[in-house]
């Protein structure tokens, strides 16, 4: 585990700052909820929480909803959406996603009668949202055309990727060269099969439009950890599933092993906020900023 780095003040203050700031709100099967930002722009990935909580969360953390800029939706489960309608009416956040996730959304009993205003992208394009360059890249789940996300702003890039069922060879690419990344270790394998679920769901889950396991999330992190890779948040872990001591010591052994142990692990936790961490630029000595 890693402490958090001293950061300055959010919300009111303005704060002289580069880099991206991480905080995920919360995040489980239940639901999921996190916030990227800089000193003038902040962003929500998925709305999967109430609004009430997600509001909650924002002002434990302090994030005042007046500095949203927008929500970015991976894909329509409803631990991702379900928030997405009240929060958007209220506030008018502007709400990005691409086609298929708009249209799958827009068919949910929640959402038929409320339409939301979307913000289309297509997979794969670049845009800007404040000072923030966004990036969208399919990740594969079950469903209707679901994403990953990069983030880059004042020289720092990160990413994050929840739901996917294994690591393709794009999702290595766009996750290798950020300094920080917010990632899925859904379940360990031995737990979730000796769980009593149907055989089906553990089917489901398993497979290759499912969800990632510890162990293949500390195959991917020992692949693509680097030097300048300071910090990687452990999300959606299954309750019924995963330990978060199980999800860290199967993470931190695969870091070691390639030499990569400077990584800090965090956890994110379903019920409430993980801790926040601005990722710095390097130095231009090529130091970093830990
Ligand atoms: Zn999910
Ligand atoms: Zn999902």
């Amino acid at each position: 585990m890693g402490g958090s780095n001293p950061t300055g003040e959010w919300g009111g203050r303005k704060v002289e700052r580069m880099g991206l700031t991480i905080c995920v709100l919360g995040s489980s099967s239940q639901g999921n909820c996190t916030y990227v930002g800089t000193d003038t722009t902040a962003l929500l990935v998925d709305a999967g929480f109430s609004a009430r909580e997600t509001l909650r969360r924002m002002e434990e953390v302090g994030l005042e909803p007046a500095r949203v800029q927008g929500i970015l939706v991976t894909h329509e489960h409803s631990d991702h959406t379900q928030g997405l309608g009240v929060l958007h009416r209220r506030f008018g956040w502007p709400v990005y996603a691409n086609s298929a996730t708009a249209d799958k959304v827009d068919r949910m009993p929640l959402f038929e009668e409320q339409p939301i205003l979307w913000r289309i992208f297509q997979t794969g394009q670049h845009f800007r949202i404040g000072d923030i360059e966004v990036e969208s890249f399919s990740v594969p789940h079950d469903a209707g055309d679901p994403v990953g996300f990069r983030f880059g702003a004042g020289g720092v890039r990160v990413g994050l990727v929840t739901d996917m069922g294994m690591a393709t060879t794009l999702i290595r690419e766009r996750l290798r060269p950020c300094r920080a990344l917010v990632v899925e270790a859904n379940h360990d394998e031995d737990l979730l099969k000796n769980s009593g679920r149907p055989w089906s769901l553990i089917q489901r889950i398993l497979s290759r439009h499912g969800h990632l396991s510890n162990g293949a999330l500390a195959e991917l992190l020992g692949e693509i950890g680097h030097g300048q890779m300071t910090d990687v948040f452990l999300a959606h872990l299954s309750e019924e599933c995963n330990k978060p001591e199980l999800a860290c010591w199967e993470v931190l052994r695969a870091l070691q092993s390639r030499r990569q142990s400077h990584i800090r692990i965090h956890l994110t936790y379903p019920d409430r906020p993980s801790e926040r961490l601005t990722i710095e630029p390097e130095k231009a000595d090529g130091t970093g900023t830990p």
